[in-house]
């Protein structure tokens, strides 16, 4: 099967450098638990972390290197990132610093996932964002792994849709969907 992984608050803490850049910028500290929104932070902070090398200072959330690496003994995994085409450079620096290529293709999308995943042919999509799940499973009646955040509480559970506290939960839904038989 084809899976695709998506980069931010899945695999990188994304939500803790929007948090530093806020109070770096803005001069406010913020709780994790008060990131509920990306509107939670002001254009300028987002601009700050995507146009000026915040992404390559991201850490690597837990189990990232080791979840990929079980996860493409096993199948083809395919990153797939909202960031733009500008990021391509300083996305692969990180993956090569932190995942050590253990992927089998990056798609930089710009947006929304829906034809990148049709056209990847992806049989199930591991996400944090309310924009992409349940999108995503929608259109392509596939199932999704909703990786938790603060962001995405109000995305509800479904026949297609299991929420993760993490990547070592995730692991655990795939051999749970896999065992149900509802995996390609
Ligand atoms: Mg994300």
């Amino acid at each position: 099967m084809l899976v695709a992984v998506d980069l931010d608050d899945v695999l990188a803490d994304l939500i803790s450098c929007l948090i530093r850049t806020h109070e770096e910028i803005v001069g406010e500290q913020l709780e994790r638990s008060q990131a509920t929104s990306w509107d939670v932070f002001p254009p300028a902070v987002h601009d700050h972390v995507r146009y000026e090398g915040g992404y390559g200072t991201l850490l690597p959330l837990p189990y990232a290197r080791e979840f990929l690496g079980w996860l493409r003994e096993r199948h083809t995994v395919h990153i797939v990132t909202y960031r733009g085409a500008h990021a391509q450079q300083v996305t692969e620096n990180w993956l090569a610093q932190h995942v050590d290529g253990r992927f089998d293709g990056l798609h930089l999308t710009g947006g929304g996932k829906v034809d990148a995943c049709r056209e990847l042919g992806a049989d199930l999509i591991v996400d944090d964002s309310y924009n992409q799940i349940p999108a995503v499973t929608d259109a392509l009646q596939i199932p999704g792994i909703l990786i938790d955040t603060p962001m995405n509480q109000h995305i509800q559970e479904s026949a297609l849709v299991r929420r993760a506290r993490g990547l070592r939960q995730a692991r655990r839904v795939i051999e749970d969907l896999q065992r149900e038989d509802r995996l390609a």
